[in-house]
């Protein structure tokens, strides 16, 4: 029975990974969850899920939900995330919490002796050398749930990482695959919030829509794999059924196929090596009929250039640049900038920052800081 800590739970990574959960009531046990304001998901999770104890964002939350459930213990805020990740008598921590917000978890979890599910892609953008210094020093791993990632981790399986010639992250292209610079101008938020594939949460399907969302699974890929960055390609590919591939050295390739839906990839980062059945449905080669290839246009999509440079250059250009990009795709969402604005404030603060070889948490949450801080500032200017 493996105990699991599920941050996030609300979101739709969390919610699925309880669908996943109690599709095995004999292999999994959840220990805690970790939720934000959304106090009715909470309670709808409650009534099919025994929990000892929960975290919520609001002190107010928790002290309401104490008195409503008496035999559950309540943290609240970032403190609580901490508790849970930390302190808890646990397997796996399922870090699904959305940005920056998730990398204190995922450091406090390997630093506590565990290992992690991975669905925040931003602690390694942010963080990765960090947490690779914490994986090592506590013999701890990370198991990636973003499909991309699941899908080499399970390419990789039952073969050497040292003859592996690239890695191939395929990628739909998101929402406006189809659109001209031109075009791109004036898209609307719920233009954005279309893709074309996947169902997922509002903030990375903003980031799939500017390619931001790739440029951070190539960053992303450099840390889970431990792979150079000239060793990573992106590869358009519109109808998402290569989740994404490995190429070895005597160009054998490896692709790892499915429908698109995270549960297997949740799944397997929860039992890997070893496979369990899972109610979704089978991938159906037939009726789709064929699949499509194409190479990235950054000139298009600049952000997906600019996640490469910032992973090259490292330091704390990446933890910038997902500051920055943080914030404007908060603001695009509100209504406050147009689209393309996004990608000027991310390239901007990227630009702007002095290099700084980011080598502890506190430099981190500097740079983290400074990103936000550019960002807002330029949002600002154009209220
Ligand atoms: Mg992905």
């Amino acid at each position: 029975m493996k105990r699991l800590v599920i941050l996030g739970a609300s979101g739709s990574i969390g919610m699925q990974t309880i669908d996943v959960v109690l599709q095995h009531p004999a292999d999994f046990c959840i220990r805690a969850l970790g939720v934000g304001r959304n106090i009715a998901c909470l309670e709808e999770i409650l009534k099919k899920i025994d929990v000892s104890v929960v975290s919520v964002q609001k002190e107010e939350d928790a002290a309401m939900l104490a008195e409503k459930y008496p035999d559950i213990r309540f943290y609240h805020g970032e403190a609580g995330l901490l508790t849970l990740a930390a302190s808890m008598d646990y397997d796996v921590l399922v870090n699904a919490l959305v940005g920056f917000a998730g990398f204190m978890p995922t450091l406090k979890a390997i630093e506590s002796g565990h290992d992690v599910a991975l669905a925040n892609k931003e602690t390694l953008v942010c963080g990765g050398a960090l947490i690779e210094k914490a994986l090592d020093r506590y013999g701890r791993r990370l198991y990636p749930i973003d499909s991309e990632h699941s899908a080499i981790f399970q390419a990789l399986q039952g073969n050497d990482i040292s003859s592996v010639r690239r890695l191939i992250i395929t990628a739909s292209g998101g929402s406006f695959r189809n659109k001209t610079r031109e075009e791109l101008k004036d898209v609307t938020v719920e233009q954005a919030l279309a893709h074309p594939n996947w169902s997922m949460g509002a903030k990375i399907t903003i980031d799939s829509a500017d390619m931001m969302n790739k440029g951070f699974e190539v960053i992303e890929a450099h840390w889970l794999f431990r792979m150079p960055y000239e060793k990573i390609d992106v590869l358009m590919h519109p109808e998402s059924v290569i989740h994404s591939m490995v190429e070895y050295c005597d160009h054998s390739v490896m692709a790892q196929m499915g429908v698109p839906d995270m549960r297997l990839p949740i799944q397997y980062a929860l039992t890997a090596p070893k496979r369990c059945e899972l109610q979704e449905e089978t991938l159906d080669l037939a009726a789709i009929g064929s699949l499509h290839f194409s190479r990235p246009d950054t000139e298009r999509f600049p952000l997906l250039a600019l996640a490469y440079e910032a992973g090259k250059k490292g330091g704390n250009l990446c933890a910038v640049m997902n500051a920055a990009n943080e914030a404007a795709n908060l603001a695009f969402r509100q209504g406050r900038i147009p689209f393309l604005m996004i990608e000027d404030i991310v390239i901007g603060a990227v630009r702007e920052c002095t290099w700084d070889p980011m080598d502890s948490v506190d430099a981190l949450l500097e740079a983290d800081a400074w990103g936000t801080e550019y960002a807002l500032t330029k949002i600002e200017e154009v209220q």
